[in-house]
């Protein structure tokens, strides 16, 4: 079954492409004991991957350390191509939060081995996305993103702490891909990042406009 976006509005598109941006603030990647990439780390998530609201992240039986990193989510709402930072409001259909659910043992593994992060990061639901606020609804380019574990908060930014902006980023990836109407941008994960255990109760907020909780299992 082909996954959706829903719209706060009430508007749905189908869900294409999650390009994924790897350390995109400074205080994560110096907590993943690396430097802010000086391009781009960028890898993708399926869209069968998606869970919505009130669903539950299924633990893979092959990690035994699986994190959530809580992030900033753009969806395209016109194709585009080669765009400028300038144009690339223009190409946002809205904003949503989501988590890059990641096993981070694997990705460890990989990354030691010069592999890709596909299986770490892609596997089945493991991209919970809210509800997308359409883009005419948000009344300024920056956010504030919270993450609460068991009630307890595990991250705090706001997104103007980003090394590379929203628009910066569509505009890069639309240099190396056709991007299409309904793909998605997690956009990195401020420091914080942590396991989850089987029970968990996860809140994601996009401070002032929509929230996603989603269980563990
Ligand atoms: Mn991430």
């Amino acid at each position: 079954m082909r996954k959706k976006l829903f719209f706060t509005n009430g508007n749905a598109l189908q869900a294409g492409v999650a390009y994924c941006i790897g350390q995109n603030y400074a205080a994560h990647a110096r907590e993943m004991g690396s430097a802010v990439p000086t391009s781009p780390i960028i890898f993708i998530k399926p869209p069968s991957s998606i869970i919505y609201d009130g669903e539950n992240i299924i633990l893979p039986k092959i990690s035994k350390n699986v994190h959530y990193e809580c992030e900033l989510v753009a969806v395209i709402g016109k194709d585009c191509h080669n765009i400028t930072k300038e144009q690339a409001s223009d190409f946002i259909a809205g904003y949503g939060v989501g988590i890059d659910v990641t096993m981070r043992d694997l990705q460890a593994e990989a990354k030691s081995k010069g592999h890709p992060w596909a299986i770490a990061k892609g596997f089945a639901t493991s991209a919970p996305i809210s509800k997308i606020v359409p883009a005419s609804y948000v009344s300024s380019n920056f956010f504030d993103i919270e993450l609460y574990q068991n009630g307890s908060l595990r991250q705090k930014t706001n997104t103007s702490q980003m090394e590379r902006s929203v628009e910066e980023l569509v505009a890069f990836l639309s240099t190396v891909y056709y991007l299409e109407e309904g793909d998605i941008i997690f956009t990195g994960t401020p420091e914080g990042v942590g396991p989850i255990a089987r029970g968990d109760k996860l809140k994601a907020v996009l401070r002032g406009y929509v929230e996603l909780n989603v269980g563990v299992e």
